[in-house]
């Protein structure tokens, strides 16, 4: 089909019983920024079955590297959940989307607001060396239900750290917000409510934000987002839009 590569697996990591990620090998041709997202799937019976699937590995790395849900009922997840090393899965040539930083105008703080999945793009994100350079600080949250699907910590609490390139930068910039909702935790709560309420900025000891400096980029469930947004906007944030910069960037087509 055109417009569609064949890739191999290369490895497959099981977190829990809801949720996988994998890697698989990638054309040298393949061109993305990262945050953006590319359509993914598999030949069932003799059709494509594709789906949206944000890239969760830096656009550096020789290898694409994506974070899945398991919808047991799903087309494609019901599935894909099985796939081992060296089976062939589909991959679009174009990426694309709107989650990205180079809409945003420049600024203090970066805040990467993320719940389930949504963390993927900013596991990205956080591997870019641009974004310590751009940024003071950059707050990763992410927002689960249970503690079994707060994926990557490893990545995020000790690998980024030891990187030869950027390691100092995300010991001196990079704060990890994960919080829980259905079981005790260190931080509990929806993001949502915790921004409301103010406790994630009191707890990770930053100000209130303020369109002037502070910057979001935001992935998660559509209603997530769009309870999101409207706290941002009435605090006076601006969303990008046809790619003009502003004060935050949200995947428009998770929008339903
Ligand atoms: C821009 C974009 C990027 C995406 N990136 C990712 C990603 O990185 N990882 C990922 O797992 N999914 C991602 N998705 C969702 C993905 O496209 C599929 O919906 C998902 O893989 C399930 O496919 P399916 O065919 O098995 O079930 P579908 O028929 O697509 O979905 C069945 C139901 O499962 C639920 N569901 C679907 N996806 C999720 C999810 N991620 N988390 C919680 N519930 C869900 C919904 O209620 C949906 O109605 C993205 C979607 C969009 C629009």
């Amino acid at each position: 089909m055109t417009g569609l590569s064949t890739q191999s697996v290369t490895s497959v990591h099981h977190w829990n019983k809801s949720l996988f990620s994998f890697k698989t090998t990638r054309n040298k041709s393949l061109r993305f920024e990262n945050g953006h997202f590319v359509m993914l799937g598999m030949e069932v019976g003799d059709k494509p079955i594709m789906r949206a699937y944000s890239i969760a590995s830096p656009n550096y790395d020789e290898e694409l590297e994506f974070l899945s849900i398991k919808v047991q009922n799903g087309a494609l997840t019901s599935k894909l959940q099985h796939i081992k090393v060296g089976d062939e899965l589909l991959v679009s040539s174009k990426p694309t989307g709107t989650l990205v930083s180079d809409h945003l105008l420049d600024g203090r703080n970066l805040y990467l607001f993320s719940t389930g999945t949504g963390l993927a793009p900013f596991i990205s994100i956080i591997q870019d060396p641009s974004v310590y350079d751009r940024f003071d600080k950059i707050i990763l949250t992410h927002g689960v239900r249970y503690v079994s699907e707060l994926t990557y910590q490893d990545l995020i609490l000790k690998d980024l750290k030891n990187n030869e390139l950027f390691g100092q930068s995300v010991k001196d910039k990079l704060i990890y917000y994960p919080t829980v909702t259905r079981e005790n935790f260190h931080y509990q709560g929806r993001l949502t409510d915790l921004m409301r309420s103010g406790k994630i900025f009191t707890d990770i000891k930053q100000p209130l934000p303020n369109s002037e400096y502070d910057r979001f980029m935001i992935c998660g469930s559509p209603s997530m987002l769009k309870e999101t947004c409207c706290i941002l906007e009435q605090m006076g944030f601006k969303e990008s839009r046809q790619g003009i910069k502003a004060h935050y960037v949200i995947e428009r087509a998770f929008v339903e």
